[in-house]
């Protein structure tokens, strides 16, 4: 039976986007700030962007709950089963970064050029559940298609490992 946590309080995409707010100066960056209602998809939205900041990695994306749940993998996405990647959980962003391409000003927090580098829609499988550190997808991407499963290190770290699974559907 799967488990959910329904304990905690759903924030509202305004309190999820503080963080990412308080971090950028709007009169600088081309960032978008983000909308409270944003147009949520559904099936959900994922995006991997290539963000040459002062060392290169990959923001990998995932919409949940109106906004993009966020990992920073320096090493990319393997498509290899098996293959273990460390993303470091960053802060919400805005479901309208999904789109976000262009130059971050020298000086500004993740200042560089960033470039969407593959996009698609998700499935949520079953039997995992963000809130518990332990989620499992299915990607559909130009690049990526296949299982991932996403696992945090422990309760209140913000290092989770990226694993490629074998896709188990039949
Ligand atoms: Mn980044």
């Amino acid at each position: 039976m799967p488990t959910t946590d329904v304990s905690a309080p759903r924030q509202t995409v305004s309190q999820a986007l503080k963080k990412y707010r308080e971090m950028r100066d709007f009169a600088i960056t081309s960032e978008p700030k983000g909308s409270a209602r944003p147009k949520r998809h559904n099936p959900p939205i994922f995006v991997v962007q290539e963000h040459h900041a002062s060392h290169l990695h990959y923001d990998f994306r995932l919409e949940m709950d109106g906004v993009l749940k966020s990992w920073a993998v320096p090493k990319g996405l393997s498509s290899e089963p098996g293959v273990r990647r460390l993303a470091i959980h960053t802060e919400d962003h805005p479901l309208e970064y999904a789109l976000f391409e262009g130059r971050i000003p020298e000086g500004e927090y993740g200042g560089g050029v960033m470039s969407i580098w593959d996009s698609g829609t998700y499935e949520h499988l079953e039997n995992s559940s963000y809130e518990e550190g332990r989620l499992r997808i299915r990607l559909a991407g130009e690049k990526l298609a296949g299982e991932w499963a996403l696992a945090r290190t422990s309760p209140d770290a913000k290092q989770w490992m990226l694993t490629r699974r074998r896709d188990t559907r039949g």
